[in-house]
């Protein structure tokens, strides 16, 4: 392990008095962790220093050719006031997975996971209290050569902010209106779909404003070659329930391997569930919706944990899932899950790391 120096920042902000008021990633605490890596030389200089801004060379690899992943998870604060992370080793893992796909370096994720928690017993003091708030952390790698030749980066930055977040539901799980998209595509089978590459955001940004303009938050992505093959919701992977069991898309290449998802088939199956992981088509889908053999629907990711879905709407037409409430087993996986996170449930399965 590098050995990690700290300095302190002398000029602390005031921390958000409001917690009702934190909305998602704007405010951030005062320190980062940061690591440089030198191809010949690895990863060097791990450090903790005051939150702010980076010197980049405007010719900078990462600002050219989008080589930069990142990752996402979050610090629940319990009851007793201790704080936890949820699977942060599987965070890391998928970003070495995303990092050999976008040709970058393995990370170092002893250290980093070392700094990860240092840096989380300093900023200790701004994960939230609120009920459903945390401290959501980001992890980002980008590539910092300054050359515009097309290469993978001789240099690497690496470094995680931490920045505390609202309550997703404030009032509890509430169900969304989904518009299944049948122009674009997300992502194809060989390409980076199944990395936590930034460059899959922006490929998607066009998409979620039309989305938005029609009134819908989330649009479902549909396979990159015949767009009939239910891939995955904007920032979350989906799941579908048929009476007792849960199935959701068997990973195709294309589709992000979400943490949550995972949590969600393993938990699912411990609760007594049949769980499936299959090909799954939009036109036949539909049609259980309507027939009634569908009876939820629910997103899975980091931000919302489970986000049920009220209606999906494809090609002018609306099909509601169920009575367009949030199911039983939606509000199950919810309340097992957040408990985990939080502390309040026993942690039969070992995803628990504290700070
Ligand atoms: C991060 C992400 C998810 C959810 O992954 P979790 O590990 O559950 O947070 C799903 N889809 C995409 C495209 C993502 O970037």
């Amino acid at each position: 392990m590098l050995s990690i120096n700290t300095q302190l920042n002398t000029a602390p902000k005031a921390k958000p008095q409001d917690e009702s008021k934190l909305g998602f990633g704007s405010i951030f605490t005062d320190h980062m962790f940061v690591c440089d890596y030198t191809e010949g030389k690895g990863w060097h200089d791990a450090r903790i220093v005051p939150y702010g801004p980076f010197q980049l060379d405007p010719s900078s690899a990462v600002l050219h050719y989008s080589q930069t992943i990142f990752e996402g998870m979050k610090c629940y604060r319990r009851k007793d006031g201790e704080l936890q992370l949820f699977r942060p080793k599987d965070n890391f893992a998928r970003m070495n997975r995303s990092a050999q796909r976008m040709g970058m370096p393995q990370l170092d994720t002893e250290t980093f996971l070392e700094g990860l928690l240092r840096l989380l017993r300093l900023e200790k003091d701004w994960v939230p209290h609120t009920p459903g708030t945390s401290l959501y952390i980001r992890p980002t790698l980008i590539a910092t050569d300054a050359k515009l030749g097309v290469h993978a980066s001789h240099k690497y930055l690496f470094y995680i902010i931490l920045s505390p977040v609202g309550a997703y539901y404030p009032g509890g799980l509430a169900p969304n209106d989904i518009y299944v998209e049948d122009e674009y595509v997300r992502a194809v089978r060989g390409g980076i779909g199944e990395t936590k590459a930034g460059a899959n955001y922006a490929a998607s940004l066009l998409a979620g404003m039309h989305a938005e303009k029609k009134g819908f938050v989330q649009v479902l992505w549909l396979d990159g070659v015949e767009q009939r093959y239910i891939e995955e919701v904007g920032s979350m992977n989906i799941l579908f329930v048929y009476g007792n069991k849960v199935v959701t898309p068997k990973l195709s290449g294309s589709i992000l391997p979400g943490i949550t998802r995972d949590s969600v088939l393993k938990l699912a199956k411990h609760l007594g569930y049949e769980v499936a992981e299959e090909r799954m088509d939009i036109h036949e889908v539909l049609e259980d919706i309507q027939s009634g053999k569908l009876t939820e629907s629910f997103g899975s990711g980091t931000a919302a944990v489970i986000s049920p879905v009220k209606t999906f709407s494809y090609k002018d037409k609306v099909y509601q899932v169920g009575n367009g409430g949030i199911g039983p087993v939606a509000q199950q996986l919810y309340d097992t899950l957040t408990g985990i996170q939080y502390g309040t449930v026993e942690d039969t399965l070992g995803w628990i790391t504290s700070v």
